[in-house]
């Protein structure tokens, strides 16, 4: 079982001004140069995507935004859309983070609709997907999973499932220093990658990036990164820093 180039990708929230975020693309751009053995991304917040796409123009690392509409244009005051992130240089975004599903109520469906206009434009959707404190300590945990997945990828056939990554990100282990242990995380990977089987065949299963988020930090990721089922990390607090950042990427290698 031949790991996977290792994901690594920064979600930075709402955090940093524009000064800030520049001059960390520059530094990452320097440090990263030639670390071919993994792909490295960020996630700045929409009002940089512009200026950090520029920097990063010609280097290997992905710009990801962190959400997106699931209509290409219209009347949606306060929305951003594919194209629109597309234009400004996005190759990723991020889709049904459990903020945007817990704090905005972004619910399902609209996920699902999401992810298909994100593939449309040809970005590349993170669909991000985990359960509760709540919904685990009910024993629910792999129904969550399964119903996320399942109605996230509706109608998203064999051939556009290869443009898709799928991070679990317990909801519990979220920013709250509390990491789900490598062996639950990887627990719940088998199982998503067991979904993905079923319904996409076990090649593809095999092929597709299931990446871990919540509380990783430079002191967790080696146990993570080493579980079989997990091909990458989606780091929030730890990525701010960039020199936290750098220290996970280079526990990675
Ligand atoms: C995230 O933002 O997706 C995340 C996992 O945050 P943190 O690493 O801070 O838990």
């Amino acid at each position: 079982n031949q790991k996977k180039r290792p994901i690594i990708l920064g979600n930075w929230k709402m955090n940093k001004s524009l000064k800030e975020g520049v001059q960390y693309a520059r530094s990452l751009k320097a440090a990263i140069a030639g670390k071919t053995w993994i792909m490295c991304g960020i996630c700045p917040p929409y009002v940089f995507l512009k200026d950090i796409c520029a920097i990063l123009e010609g280097s290997t690392i992905c710009v990801s935004a962190q959400n997106m509409h699931s209509e290409a244009s219209g009347a949606f005051t306060g929305e951003i859309a594919a194209p629109m992130l597309k234009e400004v240089g996005c190759s990723h975004v991020l889709v049904g983070h459990s903020e945007r599903r817990h704090i905005f109520g972004e619910d399902d469906f609209f996920i699902n609709d999401k992810i298909k206009k994100a593939i449309s434009f040809e970005l590349v959707p993170i669909l991000c997907i985990g359960e509760t404190l709540e919904e685990r300590e009910a024993g629910n945990t792999k129904d969550i999973v399964l119903r996320q997945l399942k109605n996230g990828l509706r109608g998203v056939g064999i051939e556009l499932i290869k443009c898709i990554i799928i991070a679990y990100e317990p909801v519990w282990a979220i920013g709250t220093g509390r990491t789900a242990s490598p062996e639950q995380a990887n627990e719940v990977h088998s199982f998503i990658r067991t979904i993905l089987s079923e319904d996409y065949g076990k090649d593809i299963a095999k092929k597709l990036s299931i990446i871990y988020g919540g509380s990783v930090k430079a002191d967790n990721t080696e146990a993570l990164i080493h579980q079989p089922e997990i091909d990458g990390l989606l780091v929030g607090g730890a990525s701010l820093e960039l020199e936290s950042f750098l220290t996970i990427i280079e526990v990675v290698q």
